[in-house]
This record gives structure tokens, sequence and C-alpha cells, in this order.
């Protein structure tokens, strides 16, 4: 890392984080590049010398939602001209230059390929003008294109988020993914194993391994591999494969042999991944599953629809009997499974009889928690020019409200059999209702609430009998503290 820069030593930033998980882990990479280059984290947005919006142009509306807010932070920038106001992220990767042409107070544009240029972008525009750069894809053998390779600011002391693949190489209709985050990429396996055993060796108890089509991670590390798409300059092949496969040309690693590698890291008590796409799942994934004691019984399992010419319309490359053939084949490897999915109710085209195929599969699934949506058209995508197809919004809504329903019913129910039984629970906090109360989360990611005589520190680990359960939380008793939380606790330091 270059020294520190005496343009920002002792100033101020404050990130606005929109979008999903990915894109709050870039926000803790951008906090942690600040930090390292001297900067500190604003007390409140209004005094910040720096704000970063983190974009995402997966929700609805994003577009506007960012315009908005740039058009409420000129008169920020009217009273005080050395603020520097930067967008980063997905719609910056899309927008480009129609930022600054919308909002010409912005100094910084950049995209999802070059997170790592933040400090040098911001001293670029302190002493250039404002500046847009915007990287095609990222570059394969440049560490710094994973956000985990840079340094962070962890919001959670005991959990981090690891990012083990970007990019995606599917073409879901109704995804803005593949245009804006690039192709496919797994970072190299030894550097991934080396991550977790840093993260442990500070406190570090919880992961989630993170990526676009997270289970497809090391399919092109296994063709480097075979050196059809690299050459010798990238490392050894330990470090780039795991020392487990250098002698087998076998398409290795796979996301199985991740699992198994970091669940078995000193310190590591939980292991989770998102997203998975169905059509990669494989039988060693499900076998890493349920031999790593580490990795927890909970499959997010993507359905998005349960009508077979929808799902080809969307490009998913599975049927419904497919998809339920998996979800049969895990949970047959994996007891006492949890599985939560996504589904998109009224992409363009879909009739009544697709629908209740997607009820009749959401019934069959029987899942714990579902994130349903209804089809809304993300400017870029190929299901935004399917207008004429387009379902009323009013019929999209009441097919939500029945899937809902549905949903709802398989939820309460799987809860309501935990009653009973003895939980292990992971401390977060006291409850924002009752702080009185705490809240934690089972291994299949269940909210529980319970009571406790004395404070428990955020990141340990109790064990909690449940006794009451609704659609989604659950109530219970506290038991025993099982695992004291092991990391430090952070304490502010004044800079100046
Ligand atoms: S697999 Fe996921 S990230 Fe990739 S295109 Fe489909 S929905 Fe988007």
């Amino acid at each position: 890392m270059r020294a520190v820069s005496s343009i920002l030593v002792s100033k101020s930033y404050s990130i606005r984080t929109y979008g999903c998980q990915m894109n709050e882990h870039d926000s803790e990479r951008i906090a942690g590049l600040l930090e390292a280059d001297g900067m500190r984290r604003a007390d409140d947005e209004s005094v910040a010398d720096v704000i970063v919006l983190n974009t995402c142009c997966i929700r609805e509306n994003a577009d506007n939602k960012l315009y908005g807010a740039l058009g409420n932070l000129k008169a920020l920038k009217a009273e005080n001209p050395d603020l520097q106001i930067v967008v980063g992220g997905c719609l910056a990767q899309k927008d480009r230059d129609t930022i600054r042409e919308r909002a010409s107070h912005v100094d910084v544009v950049f995209g999802t390929h070059n997170v790592h240029r933040a400090v040098e972008l911001l001293d670029h525009a302190a002493e250039h003008g404002p500046i847009v750069e915007i990287l095609e894809e990222a570059v394969r053998d440049d560490n710094e294109a994973f956000p985990s390779a840079l340094p962070t600011r962890r919001e959670v002391d005991y959990a981090a988020w690891v990012t083990i693949q970007i990019g995606c190489d599917n073409k879901c209709a109704f995804c803005i993914v593949p245009s804006v985050r690039g192709v496919e990429m797994s970072r190299p396996f030894g550097e991934l194993v080396a991550e977790v055993e840093r993260l442990a060796a500070d406190g570090v108890s919880e992961i989630t391994l993170l990526g676009q089509n997270v289970n497809s991670y090391g399919r092109d590390l296994a063709l480097a591999r075979r050196g059809d798409v690299v050459n010798d300059d990238l490392g050894n092949d330990a470090w780039w494969c795991g020392d487990n496969w250098t002698d087998d040309r076998r398409a290795r690693p796979l996301f199985g042999d991740l699992l198994r590698v970091v669940g078995e890291i000193e310190g590591i008590h939980r292991v989770r991944y998102t997203s998975p796409h169905p059509k990669d799942m494989r039988t060693e994934t499900f076998a890493a599953m349920a031999e790593t004691k580490a990795v927890c019984e909970h499959l997010h399992f993507p359905l998005q629809s349960g009508s077979d010419r929808i799902l080809s319309a969307m490009h998913r490359g599975y049927t419904a009997e497919r998809y339920l053939e998996k979800l049969t084949e895990a949970r047959a490897a994996i007891p006492n499974l949890a599985v939560t999915t996504d589904i998109i109710v009224g992409f363009p085209g879909e009739t009544e009889d697709d629908f209740e195929r997607t009820l009749e599969v959401a019934a069959a699934a029987r899942f714990d928690a579902a994130f349903t949506f209804v089809f809304s058209p993300r400017p870029g995508t190929e299901a935004a020019d399917m207008e004429a197809d387009f379902v009323p919004h009013d019929v999209a809504v009441e097919r939500y409200e029945r899937l809902r329903r549905v949903v709802e019913r398989s939820s309460r129910l799987a809860n309501e059999q935990r009653i009973g039984l003895v939980e292990e629970v992971t401390v977060e906090g006291p409850s924002k209702k009752d702080p009185a109360v705490l809240t934690g989360r089972t291994r299949w990611n269940t909210l529980v609430h319970f009571a406790s005589d004395a404070p428990i520190r955020p990141g340990s680990y109790v064990t909690v009998e449940i006794t009451h359960a609704s659609v989604n939380h659950m109530l219970g008793e506290l038991r025993e503290i099982t695992v004291p939380a092991r990391h430090r606790t952070r304490i502010p330091v004044a800079s100046g």
C-alpha cells in the first residue's frame, strides 16, 4: 500500500450503500481503504468531507433514488465546495458519464472493477478536477479486483463476508449483474484460505462466502490449471488451486472443496454462503455441507418460477422437476436442512396456469422462508424489452399475495416444529424493540429473541430452548453460553 495521502489525513467520510450483500461488502472495503489512508468515519453525513454513494441497479427505481440523493447533496456541496461526492457500484458501471452529465457536482465516478482505486481517484479529483473511471472488466491476475483482498472496516466484529468470486457467466433475462459485474472470476484458493485464517485469528467465528453464482466457484480456476485460459505467470498451483489438487488434473477445486477447507479452520464456527444457482448445484457440495460441521444447515436455493415455460424464458437452465429433484437430494444428504428461496411473480408472459405451477412447486418445496418479488423491469435487461408481455400490476400483486400465504404456511410450520428443541444461537445484541431482550440467529438463520439476566457479548454462542414460533422469528429461554465471543472490542480512536 502506498504512503498515507497528505491530502486526506484527518478528513472524514460517510458511505451510503444501496442493494445487496455484495455491495455492503464493497462498502466495507471502501471504508477500509479510506481509513488505511488516514480518514475517519464521520459522525454525521452532513459534516463529512467525502460522501460515497455505493449504488446498485438491481433494485427498482435505482436511478431515481440515486439522482434524488445527488440532488439533495447539491446544497451541501454549495455550502462546502471542498466536499467530495463519489458515486461507485453497479449503477455507476452502467451509467458512466451520464452521472456527471446529470449531476455535475459529482467529483468521482468509479465502477465495480476498480473499487481498489477509490483513494487514488479522490486524490486525482482534488488535484485535477472531476474524474470518471470505469474499467470494462476485472483483470484476472490483479488480486485487488476482489474486494476481500483490500483492507476492510467490518461492520460486525465476529462475522465477516468473504468474496470468493466476482461476475456471472449466466444470462438470466431479468438480471443486470452480468453486464455490470462482468464474467465469473474465482479468487485463488490458497489466498482465500489465508484470508479466512487471518479473520479467524482476528476473532471472527462466522463467515459468509459471497459470489453472484457462488457454487460455480473454481470453474475458471480448473480451466486455468488445464492451461486453457492462463499461462504460468499466475504463481504456483497450490496457491492458485489448493495443495490437495496439485497432482490432480480433474476439474478442481470445487466449491465443496472450499467449504471443507475453510470449515476446518480453527476458530471458524459457522460457514454460510450466498447465492448459489440450482443448475450448478453438485452432489459434492451437498456432501461437503453434510460432512463439515461448521457449514450451517441452510440452503438458499433460488427457484424464481415453478413454470418450465417461464424458467426457459428466464434462461434459468433447469426445470421445476429438476429443481425439486436437487432439493430432495439436498434434504437426503443434510439432515434438518432449512431451505429459503427467491421467487419472481408476474415475469413477462406469466399466465394464471404458469403461476399455479409456481404455487405447486412452492408448496412441494416446503420453504422455510422466501424472498418474493413482483417483477419490475430493470433497464438494460432482456426482460425489460418484453413490454408487450408485461403482466398487469394488479394481477401480479394479487398473485404475490397468494404466494405469500403459501410460503407463510410452510415457514410457520417449520418454525413451530422447533418448539421444545434446544438450538445453538449466535448472539447479535439487544433486540431493537426491547433492550432487555437479546437477539440472535440459529444455524438456520432464523431470528430468536430470549431474555438474559446478565449481558452477553455479541458473537458469543449460546443454547436456547425454543418456546414460541411465528412466521419470521422464534422466542426462547437461554440455557447456557457455549462459546464466549473471542474478538477484541473495537475502541474508537480520535484522530487529528
Ligand atoms: S445467476 Fe444470478 S447473478 Fe447471474 S445472471 Fe442469473 S440472477 Fe443474475
